[in-house]
């Protein structure tokens, strides 16, 4: 796979500090996923991190704090009575998705537009972030719009097109209000992304405007 489209620098420097949303967090992992360089550069930034870390002055323990690390030590260990659950696999069918989606609740696919269903994926916390499986049949032209937040694509499989360039498998893609998205699916085959996604989806044009009320992403 070969990707020409990667996150912005100070997206894979939030995501080596872990101060992205979990939404966010999502579209970042499922790019690293089939993207060695940007993998790179994540652990570049976590050596840099660690090592500013192990140059820091050692700061002082707080008085009693020694102590009561030992009767910790002392504390009988507790075991869960209740066995393992087995890790539910929600997305198998789609493949490239990280691995810390694992166990989370799957969910079917939704008829959003013609040939354009959305399959939702429900985040195991509170996050500003809605993210999704938007998948696309060959042809499909999206309706022009443009954003009130932010997007985050990552394409999963098939390919599209817009006036940012050409995006196949692989390739992430950030659209905000300042982008007019006009989309054209061109891959032979279903274009899967995952979407992660602020704000709302704004129609541009006369068609677009009639549909805004009842398109809901
Ligand atoms: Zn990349």
């Amino acid at each position: 796979m070969t990707v020409h489209h990667h996150p912005p620098d100070e997206f894979l420097a939030a995501f080596a500090a872990g101060v992205l949303d979990l939404g966010q967090h999502i579209a970042v992992a499922t790019h690293l996923v089939g993207c060695a360089r940007c993998r790179a550069a994540v652990r570049a930034i976590e050596h840099v991190g660690g090592a500013v870390l192990a140059g820091l002055p050692p700061s002082a323990m707080s008085d009693g704090s020694l102590e009561a690390l030992q009767r910790r030590l002392d504390e009988p260990v507790r075991v869960a009575d209740a066995p393992a659950r087995p890790r539910a696999r929600g997305f198998t069918d789609v493949p490239g998705l990280p691995s810390l989606l694992d166990g989370y609740p799957g969910s079917s696919w939704k008829w959003i537009a013609p040939k354009v269903h959305l399959r939702p994926i429900r985040l195991a916390e509170p996050s500003a972030t809605r993210v999704f499986l938007l998948k696309s049949g060959p042809g499909t032209k999206m309706i022009d719009h443009t954003h009130t937040g932010f997007e985050m694509t990552c394409v999963l499989s098939g390919s599209f097109v817009h006036a940012g360039g050409h995006f196949g498998p692989g390739d992430f893609d950030f659209g905000d209000g300042s982008v007019d998205h006009d989309v054209t699916i061109d891959s032979a085959e279903d274009c899967i992304c995952l979407v992660a996604m602020q704000g709302d989806l704004k129609l541009n044009g006369l068609i677009g405007r009639l549909l805004q009320p009842l398109i809901r992403m």
